[in-house]
């Protein structure tokens, strides 16, 4: 089976939002082995939309509609579609009744537009929206399938993840379990990870792996197909522990984590505190650490240690290490982390110091940063990386690096 998803709506012809639907609907159907061959944004108007629904039938089995299935006059995904395909538009009775119940809990008057939202295409699968009022749908004609769902992402994403998904699935002859993964790799680039699997990726099959390029970091995903989920997780888990032999130094965790994350979670295995010491990134670090919940037994606090005034009166760098060296420079960073460890009588210690950018600093180019980190008990160290982000791009990929070199401790 192969799709084509047709975005409706003159807002992203006019450049006003992004078509971020059909990049989300293209993940969730790779994941289920249906190819999608194209993408089309059409305008709110029912001729233009006409001709992008035959030229999408010529191509693909399944259509699928994101958008226009509102109240107002501009909606008009349905009106066309159930013309197109001979069909008509009646009232569905779960939704009408979902209408109503929505506009009696928040004591509002009910327009007659609104009514527009229960009417369905007659004979089609409707599926429920749970986080809106315009239900979408699924039908059948004449060997083609069509699925319209709402535009508002909180509304289609969940739709299409509990409704739609089942019933593609049903249509689709072999019923195989579909499992995926993502592995997570922080410190190797998408190319250099290519590179070092490319034998893998080109040979794969069952499971199939995609590289994608996230923030500062690579993520591979493994998907694999069989009748038995138990096999198919098999598949998955030998598939891991083969890339893993290659690259597995980079890799840092599972699905939907992060290396700030998996970082706190070995502070808290090993009963470690924390206590940060941040110029570069004035604070970034420990504002990322504070947003993830149950950090308070491990980050103890820290110091935004901005200027050298800062660094030698809060905490107590030599006045001679920033003459001689520098504040963008391994002794620096190394004091800092020793320093505010010192300070707060944790068991780690970790300090950034450079340049952000865009100006350079004491002749070293912007991108130039030391992370410095200390461990109780340990001579003090310091890690320099050279970036060539922006500014607060090369802010947030220290913060990362921090997490990292932390890790590999
Ligand atoms: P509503 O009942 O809110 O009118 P609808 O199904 O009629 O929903 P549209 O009117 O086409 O959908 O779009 C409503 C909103 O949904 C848009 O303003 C936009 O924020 C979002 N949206 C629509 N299409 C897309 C898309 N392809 N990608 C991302 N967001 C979209
Ligand atoms: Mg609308």
């Amino acid at each position: 089976m192969n799709a084509e998803i047709i975005a409706v709506g003159t807002e992203l012809l006019l450049g006003q939002i992004v078509n971020s639907n059909a990049k989300y609907l293209s993940e969730q159907l790779a994941e289920i082995g249906v190819n999608v061959y194209h993408h089309t944004a059409v305008g709110d108007n029912p001729n233009r939309l006409k001709e992008v629904i035959k030229v999408a039938e010529s191509r693909a089995d399944l259509l699928i509609f994101t958008g226009g299935l509102g109240p107002t006059k501009d909606d008009l995904t349905k009106d066309t579609i159930a013309n197109h395909i001979n069909s008509k538009l009646v009232e569905d009775k779960q939704a009408i009744q979902t209408i109503l119940d929505y506009f009696q809990k928040t004591n509002r008057t009910m327009t007659e537009n609104n009514r527009k939202q229960a009417l369905v295409i007659e004979g089609s699968h409707v599926l429920p929206n749970e986080h809106g009022m315009a239900p979408g749908m699924f039908v059948k004609n004449q060997s083609k399938f069509y699925m319209l769902l709402p535009g508002p992402p909180h509304e289609m994403q969940p739709m299409f993840r509990k409704f739609g998904l089942p019933a593609i699935l049903d249509e689709i002859e072999v019923k195989e379990k579909i499992v995926s993964r993502v592995l997570r790799y922080f410190g190797i680039g998408e190319s250099q990870l290519e590179v070092e699997i490319e034998d893998i990726l080109d040979e794969q099959s069952n499971p199939t792996i995609a590289p994608l390029a996230g923030d500062n970091e690579v993520t591979l995903r493994i998907t694999a197909r069989h009748q038995s989920e138990e096999e198919a997780t098999k598949l998955i888990d030998s598939m891991e522990k083969r890339v893993n032999e290659r690259v597995g130094q980079y890799f840092y965790g599972y699905d939907q984590t992060t290396i700030m994350k998996e970082l706190l979670k070995v502070l808290q295995e090993r009963k470690l505190t924390i206590a940060a010491a941040e110029s570069l990134t004035g604070g970034l670090f420990q504002s990322e650490m504070t947003s993830i919940v149950g950090v308070s037994t491990m980050l103890i606090g820290g110091v935004v240690c901005y200027s050298n005034k800062s660094k030698m009166k809060l905490l107590n760098v030599k006045e001679e290490t920033i003459n001689t060296y520098g504040v963008v420079s391994e002794q620096c960073a190394e004091e800092l982390a020793e320093n505010v460890r010192n300070l707060l009588g944790t068991s780690i210690g970790i300090s950034f110091t450079g340049v952000a950018g865009p100006d350079s600093l004491e002749g070293h180019p912007a991108g130039t940063v030391w992370i410095g980190i200390s461990f109780v008990g340990k001579p003090a160290k310091a890690y320099k990386l050279q970036l060539s982000g922006s500014r607060n791009g090369n802010q947030k990929r220290s913060v990362k690096y921090g997490c990292h070199y932390l890790l590999k401790e």
